[in-house]
């Protein structure tokens, strides 16, 4: 499902401070950046660095947040330089998280204490050999955290930061590739020329004939380096990046349009996510677009996208198999094209083929007996033909409710059925509490833009996250404590996580278990959706025009709709490649928490998303709106580091512990 947010990070900018008990908490995460205060003496008291026998370098006077920290970046460049491991270690603080997203690690990894910092920078720093550490603009310092940008360039590439130091030691720290070097993309001064001034040149075709010339071609005389199955927002962005970055790339869907995604779906739907944070890469929505935007209008976008992005995406257009060889490092990739069969020879397979992976269409006895339709709510074509019928949805998250919600529109009589808990929060609330420090009217006018909020949002360590969303979800439960109570009296089971800690971290660790409320909880509320809910409670049989609970009661129906979830993504890869290499890479998304779900050991990142995996050449990519965005970066410099022929080799690849 779709899915969101920010941390609570973000409440800084949205929340009405003076009034809201999280106002130290929001601050600490997320401080207004650009507004630094005058350093006190007080912290000057606390100020750790002066005291630590490894700081000679920065016991300078310091009279602001931005000299001080300044001078913290300083000193770790030097120690770095001096390969000094203890005398850098000595800058951190016992909890220390240092998230680095390929700058070191050609890796998506978050190192968790210092003796996890000592080994990558042990195996690392060498061949990484970072160099021009530097603060970028001003520092903050709020509430005893005092952080800031940084950049940093290494032997091959260009990074930037984000650093927060607590009693003057590092709490956090975020390194990122934004650029390899000598591989710069072609924008502003580098942009092309387009017109060949002039006369007598040898190719005289103009820029339509050469667009006609390489679609007729690629794929079929030439091979792309990267084959995308997929072409969905996930796909599109990506191949939009690589495109800029020189690496010859192809889109498959078996869609007959570019956005057909969101155009099949239920007539009612709009983004759940808002404007400021589904901006595509490279080209945002203007500013006149509406804050959810409507599903065909997305669905029109992604196809614009797709043709002035110059992308080459092949429609209708459906992977069948693929298999890679180790000995040429090549896949073998059969696709079936306008019926025709095709065989591609990509070097890099890249799965965008959606988040949710393959559809989980429950088994039940008797369903080949049901003289109704039953289907899978990816199926689910909208309620339209529904009206006056009694509908049966089996499952109470994000699918179920929207169906359910779009039935009841439709004329439908509606029955949803609920076996555990799920967590609801209201869209305004998401809006207010969640997303407006960092994805908002407000943000963009304090000066946010979506590539800074996106790493402010990725500066945040996953495993202290829960930690600061607790007590926003807290505040929402306060906030919405009549919408909680009104659904409760319905007999709806709520939860907001294993450990109260909300949306977001329900998000990443399993991608489902939630409803991000657009409507539908109130006719559950009201009765007009009728509910069926008790712990446990599952299908016992179906019959030829009813479903049977295991609570024996007996649920007439016309259409019933199993948005029951979906299996994990490398389910994709053992349907297209083969359960070997599906069971090899391992599941996909979740960290590791231990909670429902997502089972440990701990990952502190996501499984196998946007990062190499256990085989070769073999990616995933997909989320949300915001994370294609960004984490499209780092996958797309990946590819193009490999399509250079750099060296890539990888620090930390994750090891695979769960085969679904
Ligand atoms: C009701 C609802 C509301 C949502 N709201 C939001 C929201 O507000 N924001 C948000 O970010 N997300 C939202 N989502 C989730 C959204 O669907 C996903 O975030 C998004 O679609 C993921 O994009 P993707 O490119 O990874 O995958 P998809 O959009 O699912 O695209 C995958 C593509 O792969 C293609 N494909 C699959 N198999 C093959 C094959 N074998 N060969 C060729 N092509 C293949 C499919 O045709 C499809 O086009 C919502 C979802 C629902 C159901």
């Amino acid at each position: 499902m779709s899915l969101i947010i920010i941390a609570i990070v973000t409440l800084t900018r949205s929340c009405n401070v003076g009034a809201c008990p999280q106002k130290r908490l929001c601050n600490k995460l997320f401080p207004k950046v650009a507004q630094p205060l005058l350093y006190s003496s007080r912290n000057n008291k606390n100020n750790k660095i002066g005291r630590s026998p490894m700081s000679i370098a920065i016991e300078t006077p310091v009279q602001t947040p931005t000299t001080q920290l300044a001078a913290w970046v300083e000193s770790l460049g030097e120690r770095l330089a001096q390969r000094d491991l203890d005398g850098t270690l000595n800058l951190f603080s016992e909890e220390c998280y240092w998230r680095d997203l390929l700058l070191f690690s050609w890796n998506l990894v978050t190192l968790e204490g210092k003796p996890a910092i000592r080994d990558m920078l042990e195996k690392r720093l060498d061949m990484t050999q970072p160099e021009q550490w530097k603060l970028e603009g001003e520092a903050t310092l709020n509430d005893g955290l005092l952080e800031g940008w940084i950049s940093v360039q290494t032997k091959t590439a260009r990074g930037k930061g984000y650093v927060r130091l607590k009693d003057g030691l590092c709490w956090t720290l975020l390194t990122t590739m934004r650029e390899l070097k000598g591989h710069e993309e072609p924008t502003c001064r580098r942009r092309p020329l387009g017109a060949s001034h002039g006369h007598g040149h040898d190719d005289k075709r103009n820029w339509l004939e050469r667009r006609r010339d390489e679609d007729a071609s690629f794929g079929i005389t030439t091979q792309p380096y990267c084959l995308i199955v997929g072409g969905g927002q996930g796909g599109l962005g990506l191949a939009a990046r690589l495109k800029r970055m020189g690496v010859p790339t192809l889109i498959v869907d078996k869609a007959e349009r570019p956005g057909d995604q969101w155009r099949g779906r239920y007539k009612s739907l709009c983004l759940h996510d808002p404007v400021w944070y589904d901006h595509m890469p490279y080209l945002p929505f203007p500013d006149h677009w509406p804050v959810f935007t409507p599903k065909d209008q997305i669905g029109d976008w992604l196809e614009m996208y797709t043709k002035v992005m110059e992308l080459n995406y092949w429609p209708r257009t459906e992977c069948v198999s693929a298999s890679f060889d180790e000995q040429t490092g090549t896949w073998t990739v059969e696709v079936q094209r306008d019926g025709e069969r095709l065989t591609l020879n990509p070097t890099q397979l890249i799965l965008a083929t959606g988040m949710s992976g393959v559809p989980n269409v429950p088994a039940y006895l008797g369903a080949e007996v049901f003289k109704g339709q039953q289907h899978h709510s990816s199926r689910h074509p909208g309620g339209d033909a529904w009206s006056g019928k009694r509908a049966v949805v089996i499952g109470a998250n994000n699918s179920a409710h929207d169906i359910c919600a779009d039935l009841v529109e439709n004329g439908a009589e509606v029955t949803m059925v609920q076996r555990s808990s799920t967590h609801i929060v209201r869209s305004d609330s998401l809006m207010d509490l969640v997303f407006g420090g960092l994805y908002s009217e407000d943000a963009v006018e304090s000066g946010l833009t979506t590539d800074k909020a996106d790493m402010l949002f990725a500066s945040i360590p996953y495993k202290v996250m829960p930690g600061f969303h607790r007590p926003v979800f807290e505040a929402i439960k306060e906030r919405d404590k009549d919408f909680y109570d009104g659904l409760s009296k319905a007999g709806f089971m709520l939860d907001f996580g294993d450990d109260d800690s909300g949306l977001f971290m329900k998000y990443v660790r399993r991608g489902s278990g939630y409803y991000i409320d657009v409507g539908a909880s109130e006719l559950i509320a009201n009765g007009t959706i009728k509910l069926k809910s008790a712990p446990g409670l599952g299908v016992e049989r179906i019959e030829a025009d009813a479903v049977v609970l295991s609570d024996g009661s007996r649920l007439p129906a016309d259409l019933i709709v199993y948005a029951t979830g979906y299996g994990s993504m490398n389910g994709w890869a053992a349907k297209l490649i083969s359960q070997y290499v599906a069971d090899k890479v391992g599941r996909c998304w979740g960290l590791g928490s231990g909670t429902t779900n997502d089972p440990g050991p701990y990952e502190g990142e996501l499984r196998n998303m946007w990062k190499p995996t256990q085989q070769d050449n073999l990616w995933f990519h997909g989320g949300n709106l915001h994370q294609s965005r960004h984490y499209s970066l780092y996958l797309a410099l990946q590819l193009k580091a490999r399509f250079e022929g750099l060296d890539t080799s990888v620090y930390g690849r994750a090891e695979s512990h769960h085969i679904r």
